[in-house]
């Protein structure tokens, strides 16, 4: 669903790639968390994979079509929640979610239902009518979640969507994950929190200095009881310092 091959990116002038030779596969049905310390290069894959960034090397995939050579296309399967939500504060949370449901081409009435039934999930419904620039970090993760999943996107990529929920939101958002993995679609999210990743992934991916050091199944890392998810990552980003720093 997502395929990734020798990709790259390096910022400007700068000479250490943010991202280094990462290839990667991440399949149909699978919610994949992409673990990483700080300054590890997980939102510049996730921006080079959703079409924010181009990659100066590599190829990348979404459900078989090259982002370079058919993006808008591409873009079209993506749902995407980035992990900054500093766009759109003179909007009301309702003319935000109608406008990105109207863009990607979702039927009036059906957009109407899906906007009524998130934001009772979520518990957004009140603030709806507001802008906004008057909501929390929390309520602005949450009418991203909701803007991302209005047009079923096949693919749904999270940059750190658990940082500032409340508990309550934490919980409906990791369902929301499974479920919208277990109909077949794919969840793709960074985290740099191990307990996050640990509780509802599939599959994991460890990156370190822009490269990808580890891909494993829970499965197997848990099988496995002389190492814990914790130990390994630690292990493996044992340097301790970020990118950059
Ligand atoms: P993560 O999301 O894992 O914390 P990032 O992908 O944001 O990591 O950053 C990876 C590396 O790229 C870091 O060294 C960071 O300083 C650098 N970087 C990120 N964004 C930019 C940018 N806009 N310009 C220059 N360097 C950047
Ligand atoms: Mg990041």
């Amino acid at each position: 669903m997502i395929k990734l091959t020798n990709v790259s990116k390096t910022y400007g002038k700068s000479q250490v790639k943010a991202v280094d030779n990462l290839s990667l596969e991440i399949k149909d049905g699978e919610i994949f968390g992409f673990l990483g310390p700080n300054g590890a290069g997980k939102s510049t894959t996730i921006k080079m994979i959703t079409g924010i960034l181009s990659p100066n090397e590599g190829v990348i995939e979404v459900d078989g079509i090259n982002l370079a050579d058919n993006p808008t296309l591409a873009k079209s399967y993506i749902g995407f929640v980035p992990d900054n939500h500093e766009t759109y504060e003179t909007l009301k949370g309702m003319e935000y979610l109608n406008f990105i449901g109207v863009m990607y081409g979702v039927e009036a009435n059906l957009l109407k239902q899906r906007i009524t039934e998130y934001a009772e999930m979520f518990q957004l419904t009140d603030a709806l009518p507001n802008m906004i620039a008057s909501y929390s970090h929390g309520m602005k993760q949450k009418l991203m979640v909701i803007a991302a999943l209005i047009h079923e996107p096949k693919v749904w990529i999270l940059d750190e969507p658990l940082t500032g929920l409340d508990p309550q939101s934490a919980y409906q958002l990791k369902q929301l994950m499974r479920k919208h993995a277990d109909n077949g679609n794919t969840v793709f999210f960074s985290s740099h929190v191990i307990d996050v990743v640990e509780k509802v992934c599939d599959r994991i991916g460890i990156i370190n200095h822009g490269k990808l050091v580890a891909v494993d199944t829970l499965d197997n890392i848990r099988a496995d009881e002389s190492v814990s998810l914790e130990s390994l990552f630690l292990t493996i980003t044992a340097d301790g310092t970020p990118v950059g720093e």
